[in-house]
């Protein structure tokens, strides 16, 4: 805002300025102008008066003939010319009085009051003739003294520069004087030669007017010799030698014939003399008006040739500052519009992202935008369309203001696929193009204007949206529009995204058996998979030990190794026996891997996990004796293979133990055949609870034979676990009366210690074992016999 305070003074100062100095100019031009104008009507006022006095002196120079003095023809002619003058004199006044106006500056009222004296003194009846030289001098000094007046009047004395000086000071001053003193010798002496006067006192004035015409030309030709133009001043000369000579010829006769009587010239040819040098004298005043008259109006033109120029060049001054004060206020213009703009479309942006941002799914955020548009650029329908890669179809995510949007377009099909395919935004003007087989139709309101704009992403066709317009909107370029558009795009590419991984999470949450851990085994997160298979509510089991679904028969080791593997950060797999909420049992297989922050500290642990409770039935099933439900002989051939085989890598030593029951076909024969299948199971859960470690085996090898396998350290142990398995069986006291050795049930046991050094192979550790439980029943039964090995 304070910038344009700046602009407003700066333009207020530069146009006051431009106008003072140029009103300044002006003025001063027009004053100089109107100086010369007021000097010029001054010469031409002063020539008029000049030559209205003429008249008069020869008027005041004709009243002094007598008509009984001069012939009467030439009387009859002094009087036609006096009737000619007075005439003259009427129509001069008549100039005279209408200079008034013309220049009402210089006319003064004591004119009209000089000119109503001449009236009465040429219409009167005044005889006598000096009274009438009185009163016509009178008048003419009047005239004569404005005359000079006006030299004032119109500075042409005041401000003369120069030549001009000199020129109006003969104009002006000595001629009006001199040519007054020889009017006044003309009358004078006219009247002296008529009279054949001897008055003294006529006779010395006409001497001292004499004197005073000498006088007079001196002061001319002093005058004449100051001005510098040579050329004017030469002509001015010639002019006034002529004068002076005519002048002094003049004298000559007044000498001889008036003031000498020496010799006799007839009045009237004096009067011609005379009045013949009063003519030249008022030739010399003409040239001399005249070239002070071309001097001003050169002047003039020259004044008003160089005020053109200034009013030319001064409106060109002020042309170029309005100029610049509008380039500068246009360049103000458009900074306060862009600069509004530029907030108006950052305004907008962050509110379209603040909108964009609420909203979860592509059809929200393509809603959202449609509206976005129709309130920011006036858009009166819209749709925008995904374009899918797995199929190369368009499907309509949102539509704006129409309901007919097709929901499913192909690639090329309409505007909309067709600008899918080019990559380029299409405007089109429906009054142009009827023909147009895809667009946006409404009940209410018919855009004229569509624009198909692609939504690119990467290079790779993302969308299309399409706008409806009710005028053409030049849309499709507008710079504006590409950062809407760029913003929306990488919403809708997130939402997009988000959605893909959304449904993949969903797929994984429903389908993958999945936990999370932390560092002690506090379980954080589950999915669904794992709520479905373990019982338990997300919100029951969130925050448990995830030991809340082991199996007790888990062994203690498989825990134990566990932990030790994910505790090092390395990845556990492995298949474990759990317990479900209502205490059914369940098997699955995990892989555990630890969480890490970037520091490769372990943070927790995510198990993806694996239903094989059915593989495991199945599994079980085949090595499983139905009857006993140990491990079957199948199972015993497998498994003791592999125990031997972990012995030799592991080195660990094993032990193998086969049992067979003492006289069980007399118990049978004694008891049943049913009675004998319990028997059986009895035994099995003595030894399944005698044997429970992890590595340890129990298995039912057919009819009442049983092995058991174990890893133990040393031949001691081997022999006393087999010693208490059998004292465990006897110490059951089960009645059996057709034993040969006992009241109770016995058993027999072959025992073999295999070291760790051992290189026996499965078979042989059998057949010694079984040798070994052949000679504890040959030796009486109910006892421990150890095999003998060959190392
Ligand atoms: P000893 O071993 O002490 O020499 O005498 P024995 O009578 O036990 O002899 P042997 O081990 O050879 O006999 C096996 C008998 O076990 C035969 C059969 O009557 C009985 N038997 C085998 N399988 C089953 C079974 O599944 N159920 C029952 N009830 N009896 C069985
Ligand atoms: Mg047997
Ligand atoms: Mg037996």
């Amino acid at each position: 805002m304070q910038k344009i305070y700046k602009i407003v003074i700066l333009v207020l100062f530069l146009i006051g300025g431009t106008l003072f100095l140029f009103n300044n100019f002006i003025s001063n031009y027009n004053n100089e102008i109107e100086k010369t104008e007021y000097k010029i009507n001054g010469i031409e006022f002063a020539q008029k008066i000049q030559k209205f006095i003429l008249k008069i002196q020869k008027l005041r120079g004709y009243s002094q003939f007598d008509k009984f003095l001069v012939d009467e023809s030439e009387y009859s002619n002094i009087l036609n010319s006096v009737e000619l003058i007075k005439t003259d004199v009427k129509k001069e006044m008549k100039e005279i009085r209408a200079l008034k106006s013309l220049y009402p500056e210089l006319y003064d009222n004591s004119y009209d009051y000089v000119m109503d004296n001449i009236i009465i003194i040429i219409d009167g009846s005044i005889d006598d003739k000096i009274v009438l030289y009185q009163k016509y001098t009178h008048a003419i000094e009047e005239l004569k003294e404005r005359a000079y007046y006006l030299g004032f009047k119109s500075k042409l004395l005041l401000e003369s520069d120069g030549d001009k000086y000199f020129f109006v000071e003969v104009m002006l001053k000595h001629l009006p004087n001199l040519i007054e003193v020889v009017g006044k010798i003309r009358a004078k002496t006219t009247k002296a030669i008529l009279d054949n006067s001897t008055d003294n006192e006529l006779l010395y004035s006409i001497k001292n007017n004499c004197l005073l015409c000498e006088e007079h030309i001196k002061q001319i030709y002093k005058a004449v010799d100051e001005i510098y133009d040579d050329n004017e001043k030469t002509r001015l000369f010639s002019l006034l030698e002529n004068i002076n000579s005519e002048t002094q010829n003049m004298q000559q006769y007044v000498k001889n014939t008036v003031l000498l009587h020496d010799a006799k010239i007839e009045a009237l040819e004096f009067f011609k003399i005379s009045t013949n040098v009063i003519d030249k004298m008022f030739i010399l005043y003409t040239t001399d008006a005249e070239f002070l008259s071309q001097k001003l109006n050169q002047k003039l033109e020259k004044l008003k040739k160089t005020k053109l120029y200034g009013i030319v060049i001064g409106a060109f001054v002020v042309l170029l500052i309005f100029l610049t004060i509008a380039s500068m206020l246009r360049s103000y213009i458009l900074y306060v519009k862009s600069e509004k703009k530029i907030k108006n479309n950052l305004t907008s942006i962050i509110n379209l992202k603040n909108d964009l941002e609420k909203c979860n799914t592509i059809e929200e955020i393509a809603s959202s935008s449609l509206y976005f548009f129709a309130n920011k650029f006036g858009v009166v329908q819209g749709a925008i369309y995904i374009y899918n890669e797995e199929n190369n179809k368009l499907y309509l995510a949102s539509s704006y203001a129409t309901n007919k949007m097709k929901p499913i377009v192909e690639l090329g099909e309409g505007l909309v696929g067709e600008v899918a395919v080019q990559k380029k935004g299409i405007q089109t003007d429906l009054k142009d193009n009827k023909k147009i087989n895809f667009r946006i139709e409404d009940i209410s309101i018919e855009p004229s204007n569509i624009c198909t704009v692609p939504l690119i992403s990467y290079e790779k066709i993302f969308g299309v949206l399409q706008l409806g317009f009710m005028q053409k909107h030049e849309i499709v370029n507008n710079e504006d529009f590409t950062y809407f558009i760029d913003m929306i795009i990488g919403f809708l590419r997130n939402a997009k995204y988000s959605d893909t991984n959304r449904q993949y999470l969903e797929l994984i949450d429903k389908y993958v058996i999945t936990s999370k851990t932390n560092k002690k085994g506090i379980i954080t997160d589950v999915s669904d998979a794992f709520t479905k298979i373990s019982g338990y509510t997300k919100e029951e089991i969130i925050g448990k030990a995830h030991s809340i679904v082991a199996h007790p028969d888990t062994p203690k080791e498989l825990y134990e190794e566990m932990w030790e593997t994910i505790l090092q950060g390395k990845i556990y797999e492995g298949e474990i026996k759990n317990l479900n909420k209502s205490g059914a049992e369940y098997w699955i297989e995990t892989t555990i891997t630890p969480t890490k922050d970037k520091y490769e500290n372990i943070l927790g642990f995510s198990a993806i996990i694996r239903d094989i409770t059915d593989k495991k039935r199945i599994e079980e099933y085949s090595i499983t004796d139905a009857l006993s439900g140990l491990y079957n002989r199948r199972f015993f051939d497998i498994n003791f293979n592999k125990e031997r085989k972990i012995s030799k890598r592991d080195n660990k030593s094993l032990a193998l133990l086969i049992v067979d029951i003492d006289y069980f076909k007399q118990y049978n024969d004694t008891y049943g055949h049913q009675r004998g299948d319990e028997i059986l199971k009895s035994v099995a859960l003595a030894m399944k609870s005698l044997f429970k470690r992890a590595s340890d085996y129990v298995y039912r090898l057919g009819g009442e034979e049983f092995a058991v396998s174990f890893y133990t350290n040393d031949k001691e142990s081997a022999l006393n676990r087999a010693e208490s398995l059998r004292k465990s069986i006897e110490d059951l006291k089960i009645e059996h009366l057709s034993s040969a050795i006992s009241n109770y049930l016995s058993i027999s046991i072959g025992v073999t210690f295999i070291p760790k050094e051992c290189a026996m192979e499965v078979d042989e550790i059998y057949k010694i074992t079984d040798k070994a439980l052949y000679s504890a029943k040959n030796s009486g039964r109910n006892r421990v016999v150890e095999a003998t090995i060959n190392l």
